[in-house]
């Protein structure tokens, strides 16, 4: 390993820290699965071999399970399936994403060992399980994967211990790692990548992990110099600081000690009254449009998941009325619902006021994000599509160069979103350029384009977002 090593970091155990000087976008690992799945819920709608969305897929002919883009996808994933295939065929059914990872993960340790390439900074065994940490509640579920693994697991593999079954799960429990779709929109799978296990986290973090091509790329946001730890955030930054304590608790089983979380930064900010001419809003009415905006956001979401977008927008603009000169562009609350208010506007197709809220909302998260945070990388390109869609081209052009510029920090020039974003920002400059020459033609041929939907991929709303990169139950 060229830029980092495993190093004892205090009060957090192992961590990894720079051994060379690296700077915004340089790549400090990258690193395959060990093992990765499907999810469940995905399991007929994505390839298994290159977690390609596909609309047909050919099943494997042998345990009917597996489903695969052509033969060279099936051949490529044969050596992982090969096992697997014939454990799903005398059991009779799959087991779920936990029990098929877990044996992957075994079945390629017994073969190759618990160290597979000489990239590895760690065995699997000496990975964290958490297993004392684990709830009441869940550790029935944690039980009856143990149960189904041993029931699963072929007589003709070789034997393992409920101790060892135990710790992969554990293991998979609180590390397993999100894989997403070809185009990075989309958690399709979960995978284990050893290495990313080592990696702690940071509210604030100098780096982020991205998958790329079938291997995660740990990227760093900004200059790092030798020795200094290399830290990933688990939980998106825009909660509360102890709200992000609480779940990092619940899912993670740490106390986080970040600098953010001890002075609290930015949580005034995120919870803050709007200045009406200098003047600022009272205490006690930002406090009651806060808790109602709250109920609102849980029934929103409540019809989010219904798939009932005008009820959406419905509940979304009632309370962006209530929030309007009270709450300030910072507030999380109202940041919410502008995101989701102006996503389902674009999706209806009402672009002029949905490129209005996206672009508020791009506003607030300038004043709250790390300048090269991936998620502010993402909004805005959200944002400059709205607007170009809503043929404010100026604007749009501006916002698609600086979306382009942090996601050449965070996901780097060959992953798909940014060669998608390079089209987009020619295809804008050109536009821009045509706008200033000819407002009259730049219209029709907008109109026409709108026609064809070119830039259609951001239009729908994507109900499983992936903010929160590692896995979530
Ligand atoms: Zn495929
Ligand atoms: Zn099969
Ligand atoms: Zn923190």
């Amino acid at each position: 390993m060229e830029f980092v090593e495993v190093f004892d970091s205090p009060g957090k155990g192992r961590g990894l820290r720079a051994i060379k000087e690296v700077w915004a976008g340089d790549v400090l690992f990258a690193e395959p699965p060990f093992a990765s799945v499907v999810f469940d819920s995905h399991a007929s709608s994505i390839c298994h071999s290159c977690f390609r969305r596909q609309e047909k897929l050919q099943r494997c002919g042998q345990c009917r399970f597996a489903q695969y883009c052509d033969r060279t996808c099936q051949r490529a994933a044969w050596e992982e399936h090969k096992q697997e295939c014939a454990a799903i065929k005398s059991y009779g059914k799959a087991p779920n994403e936990n029990v098929r990872l877990a044996a992957r993960i075994l079945w390629r340790q017994d073969k190759e060992g618990s160290v597979v390439s000489d990239t590895q900074l760690t065995t699997l065994e000496e990975l964290e399980d958490h297993l004392y940490d684990i709830s009441e509640d869940d550790l029935k579920d944690f039980k009856v994967d143990i149960h189904n693994f041993l029931d699963f697991w072929p007589r003709s593999s070789k034997p393992h211990t409920v101790d060892s079954v135990s710790h992969i799960l554990g293991v998979i429990n609180c590390n397993g790692f999100m894989v997403s779709d070809q185009r990075g929109l989309q958690a399709v799978g979960v995978g284990l990548f050893p290495n990313l296990c080592l990696v702690n986290h940071d509210c604030w973090p100098n780096c982020t992990v991205i998958l790329n091509n079938g291997k995660i790329e740990l990227r760093a946001l900004g200059k790092i110099s030798p020795g200094e730890e290399v830290t990933v955030s688990y939980v998106d930054y825009l909660n509360l600081s102890e709200d992000r304590r609480r779940l990092l608790k619940q899912q993670y089983f740490f106390d986080c000690t970040c600098e953010h979380c001890t002075n609290k930064t930015n949580d005034d900010l995120k919870m803050a009254g709007a200045l009406l001419e200098g003047e600022k809003v009272p205490e006690e009415t930002v406090k009651e449009v806060t808790e109602y905006s709250r109920t609102m956001l849980e029934k929103m979401e409540k019809a989010r998941i219904e798939a009932n977008y005008n009820e959406v927008v419905k509940i979304c603009r009632e309370c962006v009325e209530k929030q309007e000169n009270v709450l300030a562009d910072t507030h999380i609350y109202q940041l919410r619902m502008w995101s989701t208010l102006s996503e389902v506007l674009s999706y209806l197709q009402f672009f002029e006021d949905a490129a209005t809220y996206a672009r508020k909302m791009v506003e607030g998260y300038l004043k709250l994000y790390h300048p090269n945070n991936a998620q502010l990388g993402m909004a805005t390109m959200r944002a400059g599509v709205t607007h170009w869609q809503g043929g404010f081209i100026e604007i749009a052009h501006g916002m698609i160069c600086k979306a382009y510029a942090i996601l050449m920090i965070t996901h780097g020039p060959t992953h798909p979103i940014t060669k998608d974003l390079e089209a987009m920002r020619m295809q804008t400059e050109m536009e821009l350029r045509m706008f200033k020459q000819n407002e009259y033609i730049y219209h029709t041929m907008r109109e026409a384009a709108l026609q064809n939907q070119p830039m259609r991929m951001m239009a729908e709303p994507v109900t499983e977002s992936i903010k929160n990169l590692f896995r979530r139950k």
